[in-house]
């Protein structure tokens, strides 16, 4: 698998023909990193022993605001990854419109292997590390993989103890009780599945005579496979689900399952909960693997597991037309080059997934504010967020389609994108 940081900076740097020709020198400057945080958090284990794990806080830009962006947990977090998901944090936040800059955590661990106790202790072990970098004016972490609203509330806490105040905004994804959003915990998922609701009514407007095309079939014959089936792929799975598309196949880390008559993510995630895979369901469904489920002749993907899922050596056998990537940074840009000759479509982590973090933006509204919205009050400031960014993605795409013949949604979401952040970086620091 190629390196994730030198993946994000190469794609970075082949947007430049795409700049006006003053932004151009501004780009060595987002591919300069700001900060790295970087350190041993020593945990007390519960057989007493004391144990080391490397841990990271990275903030990539913060010309438009504080830095942004998840912690996560895993064992294959490295100084690479939390680079590479740091500046995709800038973008995504830039193309998303709202003030922030980028940022990006992550501790080197297999929680799986810890108790709660020792994960709770990890949890505050690692704020004990970045309390003095962070801030609800400086940055703001959030969950990402394998961290929900508990880790939150730990860190949370561990921060208000060392500043001997509360400061709900210094994080969010935190539990409701603490100052978390309604509509937070699905806000990835179901931003995703509004992005789905852009795209078919964009596609059918501009092919209107391409009556094969996936985006004039009805919704229930519109055939979806989501790779990944934690947070943000089972609620992007049960939103689509809900809204009526058809979900024919999901996986995690152990397997998949495929029904083509659409399965019910609900009865899934149950059965998931009771057995730990998905792969235990067995209600008209068949057990299929994760490369398997890639290849699936369906309208939609939606990797939502891990970066580097489509690579160089499976990007040619992918039959479906559309791509949605909820989790960041699921397609190497080898395999980004090969799709991309392929006609296929993608629509960008940077604005696919970015559900998550704009609800965190209106948690960290209401945080400051004290004033707190209902459900369907997030959901509608969160859909309004998503359309206007998609609309000057899609603008942005036709455009270059026009100038250049053909230009893919990330190219057009990354100069909006860059030039945002570079916009501001002029106005602060001219060259
Ligand atoms: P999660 O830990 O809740 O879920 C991850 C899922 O992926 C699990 O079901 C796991 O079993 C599965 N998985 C792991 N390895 C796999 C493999 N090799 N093949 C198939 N499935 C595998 O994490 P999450 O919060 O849902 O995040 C998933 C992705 O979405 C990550 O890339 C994350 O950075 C991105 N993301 C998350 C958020 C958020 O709000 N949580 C926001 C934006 C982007």
């Amino acid at each position: 698998m190629s390196d994730p940081y030198e993946s994000a900076l190469n794609f970075l740097d082949s947007i430049r023909d795409n700049l006006p020709e003053d932004y151009r020198p501004y780009l060595q400057r987002l591919q300069q990193p700001q900060n790295l945080v970087q350190g041993d958090l020593e945990v007390k284990m519960d057989d007493g022993s004391m144990q080391k794990f490397r841990a990271y806080r990275f903030q990539h830009n913060n010309a438009l605001g504080p830095y942004k962006g998840g912690i996560r947990f895993h064992k294959q977090v490295s100084e690479s990854e939390v680079k590479a998901l740091g500046l995709w944090m800038a973008l995504k936040t830039s193309i998303a419109g709202i003030p922030y800059g980028g940022g990006k955590g992550g501790v080197v661990i297999d929680p799986a292997q810890l108790s709660q106790k020792e994960l709770e202790n990890v949890s505050r072990a690692y704020m004990r590390l970045v309390a003095q970098h962070i801030g609800p004016d400086r940055d703001i972490p959030a969950p990402d993989v394998n961290t929900d609203s508990q880790v939150m509330a730990w860190m949370l806490d561990e921060y208000e103890k060392i500043l001997k105040h509360h400061a709900p905004a210094v994080i969010t994804g935190k539990p409701i009780e603490l100052g978390g959003s309604a509509g937070r915990t699905k806000a990835t998922g179901y931003g995703g599945v509004l992005a789905l609701h852009f795209l078919k009514k964009a596609c059918a407007d501009a092919y209107p005579d391409n009556t094969n095309g996936w985006y004039h079939k009805k919704r229930a014959d519109i055939t979806i496979a989501v790779q990944g089936f934690g947070n943000v792929g089972y609620y992007f799975a049960q939103t689509a689900a809900s809204e009526g598309y058809r979900v024919v196949a999901v996986s995690d880390s152990k397997g998949g399952i495929y029904a083509e008559n659409g399965l019910d993510p609900q009865a899934v995630l149950q059965s998931k909960e009771k057995n730990g895979s998905v792969t235990a369901y067995t209600v008209g469904s068949a057990i299929i693997t994760n490369e398997e489920l890639l290849k699936l002749n369906v309208d939609i993907i939606v990797p939502s597991a891990l970066e580097g899922a489509i690579h160089a050596d499976n990007a040619d056998h992918i039959q479906a037309p559309v791509i949605i990537e909820m989790a960041n940074g699921p397609i190497t840009s080898e395999a980004d080059d090969i799709l991309s000759k392929k006609d296929m479509l993608t629509v960008p982590d940077i604005f696919a997934n970015a559900g998550g973090v704009i609800v965190s933006y209106l948690e960290w509204v209401q945080n400051r504010t004290g004033l707190y919205w209902k459900e369907h009050e997030v959901d509608q400031k969160l859909e309004e967020l998503m359309q206007k960014a998609f609309d000057v993605m899609w603008g942005k795409h036709l455009e270059l389609k026009d100038s250049q013949g053909s230009a893919t949604l990330r190219m057009a979401a990354y100069v909006l994108a860059v030039e945002r952040i570079i916009k501001a970086e002029m106005l602060r620091r001219p060259l």
